[in-house]
């Protein structure tokens, strides 16, 4: 897409899973992506990847839950590659316990990474977006924000992205920024693989048995979630903003 060329994305929990796919559907769109995960090494192999494939790319190690690593990092990204228009708030982790058995760390963890961490990137990143007069931010909820047995944290974490979506939305379409969330049913990741695991249950076994309850009859990959994103953060989608789009393989209440 030629009006993405030379546009700055910066893509949280880029690493690997759908954030890797995300940032290098992105590149390939012709945005330079900042890769940002916890530790620059694993970011590394992604922006790697995409320099590779012909693209540019910068890895960022920061904690999204963490306000001046995430500060640094932003500016980081616009000194390098310039004002980064383009967030994804991807970076996640689970804690699963049904309540009883959950601590309050798992509940902490979870919460400070997804909501708190979506609230200080896209703070962070705003005010580039706000001065180019254009911008896209894509939240990453999930198909549990709809209430998952053992995901208390989890759904209210993704549930409440769906909240601040809307909310931004609503605050920064008179800047040219559009803000929408992506969420995801069952995609194949090392979180669906460590779920199973944690389960106890063989991983072809778990997919198999999610795909038999998708309408589609099969699990979802990571590049289903990244092409959707890719639509939502081009100028094509300029009059889509406030929008929870459920990539499910069918329809979610
Ligand atoms: P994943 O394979 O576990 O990847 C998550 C990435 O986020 C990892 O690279 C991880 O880094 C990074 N990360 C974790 N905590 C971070 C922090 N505090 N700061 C920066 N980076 C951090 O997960 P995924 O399946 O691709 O999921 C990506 C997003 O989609 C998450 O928000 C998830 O909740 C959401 N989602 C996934 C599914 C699914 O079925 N997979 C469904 C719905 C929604 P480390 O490797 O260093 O820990």
């Amino acid at each position: 897409m030629s009006q993405s060329l030379n546009r700055v994305a910066v893509v949280t929990g880029a690493a690997r899973g759908i954030g890797a796919a995300t940032a290098r559907r992105l590149a390939r769109d012709g945005f330079a992506v900042a890769v940002l995960d916890l530790d620059e090494q694993s970011a590394s192999g992604t922006a790697e990847a995409i320099v590779a494939d012909g693209g540019t790319a910068l890895a960022v190690a920061a904690d999204v839950s963490d306000e001046q690593q995430v500060n640094a990092a932003v500016d980081t990204v616009a000194e390098r590659l310039g004002p980064p228009v383009v967030l994804v708030n991807n970076a996640g982790v689970t804690r699963d316990n049904l309540l009883f058995k959950m601590s309050s760390d798992d509940w902490d963890t979870v919460l400070n990474v997804h909501l708190r961490g979506a609230f200080l990137a896209s703070r962070a990143v705003q005010k580039y977006q706000v001065d180019q007069g254009w911008g896209r931010i894509v939240n990453l909820s999930s198909s549990s924000a709809l209430g998952n047995r053992g995901q208390a944290n989890y759904a209210a974490a993704k549930a409440g992205m769906q909240g601040f979506t809307k909310t931004l939305a609503i605050e920064l379409g008179k800047f040219g920024v559009t803000v929408n969330a992506v969420a995801p049913g069952f995609i194949e990741t090392e979180m669906t693989a460590a779920t199973a695991a944690r389960l106890g249950v063989d991983f072809d076994d778990f997919k198999a048995a999610a795909a038999k309850g998708i309408p589609v009859q099969r699990v979802g990959q990571p590049e289903d979630v990244a092409n959707t994103i890719a639509f939502l953060v081009s100028d094509e989608a300029s009059f889509v903003s406030g929008q929870v789009i459920y990539v499910a393989g069918g329809p979610l209440d």
